[in-house]
């Protein structure tokens, strides 16, 4: 498989070029230069595969040409090494619950996290070059914590981490910065925004980058991208398992900030899968429920939200889901977007609880709340669950008046010892932090 870039579709790149470059020199993102459409009788046979198999399936079709097939079926079986099987949860007649979230981190990032790792080990085997090389990821929680532990024991590899002081919280921290060898915590005393900066002035620093080997993996890159179809094929699979009729297509509701879920969604889609519509759900930083609305893409500084997952003021993958669906009015074809606020977010997760008896966190609420109005018989709806409800405990304890207990797979994070560096916000200290970090 060869990579071209949103903005210019002349250029062609390797596997291992677009994964270990992140995203292309001229700022557009990486995309299949042909996306491999599946034969439609395999969707009917969908229900007999189970993960392990789908993944294969997807992944041999996207990969194939590029590795070898014993490799893609290795790192697919490693990636998807769950603890809990991934499958649908019925709330109400014509409204299921896909939880995304059973790797380690309970988000639904691992599993481009894990993939990515197990394919920058593999792809690295064939290069020249050596030391160390430095994955750079500016966090507000959950990317930091699933890249860590995806990465985590890949040699070769050092994962360093940037958050923003008193924005991340202890559960989310400890996931991270109690992983120590190969991962490296750093505490930035400014906010989201800075330690983004500090990233892009790293990447952008030549001199720096002839010494210390730099990547990303932000979502971004296409390496988390591409397993996350998995997810969408595994999904229809499974209704078609319980009994719903997927003939007229599935409809997937999807809690949206950087798009990289929902851009997975569209590839699922070219490749053939029998999607009915996607809805794309936002929180109050609705950036591309107003493109979609007005025809205006149009970033601006985030808010900040009870679903902070989902507060993001400038969707990185937004060339990708423009470039996937055509047009604007293609776009409106297969894709409803819907945004909501902070009140919609507690009435869904109140619903949820009260009413379908199921826990919900505040970023999967959004997709719950769009999906809770449109989900018929008529209309089978899934939602993609994208984190356990107690990645934000305190959240989800104060909006439903219960005590949540910490999943034993999040609780021994804790246990462990916090090794922590600060730093301020400014480029000089992390620029000296980096060249003295271990060849
Ligand atoms: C990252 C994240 C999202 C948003 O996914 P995008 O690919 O950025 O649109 C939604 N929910 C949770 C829990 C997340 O961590």
């Amino acid at each position: 498989m060869t990579f071209t870039s949103t903005n210019d579709l002349s250029l062609r790149v390797s596997l291992r070029e677009a994964v270990f470059n992140g995203s292309a020199a001229d700022g557009g993102l990486y995309l299949p230069v042909k996306i491999p459409r599946l034969p439609a009788a395999l969707f009917a046979n969908l229900s007999t595969l189970d993960l392990h198999q789908v993944g294969y399936l997807v992944m041999s079709s996207l990969l194939g040409d590029a590795m070898p097939l014993s490799v893609v079926k290795a790192i697919v079986d490693d990636t998807l090494n769950f603890e809990m099987p991934v499958v649908p949860i019925t709330t109400r007649a014509g409204l299921h619950v896909m939880e995304l979230f059973h790797g380690p981190t309970m988000c639904f990032k691992d599993v481009g996290a894990r993939f990515m790792a197990r394919l920058v080990s593999y792809l690295r085997r064939g290069m020249s070059s050596s030391g160390t090389l430095n994955v750079l990821v500016a966090s507000s929680g959950d990317t930091g914590s699933a890249v860590a532990n995806g990465f985590r024991d890949v040699k070769g590899v050092r994962v360093i981490v940037l958050y923003p002081t008193g924005v991340v919280n202890y559960i989310q921290e400890s996931q991270f910065a109690t992983l120590g060898d190969n991962v490296v915590a750093v505490e930035v005393n400014g906010t989201f925004d800075d330690c983004k900066r500090l990233v892009e002035e790293a990447f952008a620093d030549e001199r720096l980058r002839r010494e210390v080997p730099l990547t990303s993996a932000t979502s971004v890159n296409i390496a988390r991208l591409l397993p996350q179809a998995i997810y969408y094929f595994h999904a229809v699979g499974q209704l078609q398992r319980a009994g719903v009729d997927t003939g007229r297509g599935v409809t997937l509701a999807v809690p949206c900030a950087n798009l990289g879920n929902l851009a997975s969604g569209l590839l699922a889609w070219r490749m053939g899968l029998p999607v009915k519509r996607f809805l794309a759900v936002e929180n109050e930083n609705n950036i591309f429920y107003r493109y979609m609305t007005t025809g205006n893409f149009e970033p601006r500084p985030s808010l900040s939200s009870i679903a902070p997952a989902l507060d993001a003021g400038k969707p990185g993958n937004f060339a990708r889901v423009a470039a996937l669906t055509g047009s604007l009015q293609a776009a409106r074809g297969i894709i409803e977007a819907h945004c909501c606020n902070d009140d919609d977010i507690v009435n869904a997760m109140r619903t949820a609880w009260t009413r379908d008896k199921y826990l919900i966190d505040p970023n999967t609420a959004v997709a719950y709340h769009a999906a809770d109005s449109l989900a018929s018989a008529d209309e089978p709806t899934v939602v993609l669950a994208t984190a356990h409800a107690s990645k934000l405990k305190h959240t989800v304890e104060q909006v439903l008046g219960i005590e949540l207990p910490l999943p034993r797979q999040l609780a021994r994070f804790l246990e462990g010892r916090r090794r922590v560096t600060s730093l301020p916000s400014g480029y000089t200290a992390f620029r000296r932090f980096l060249f003295a970090l271990p060849k």
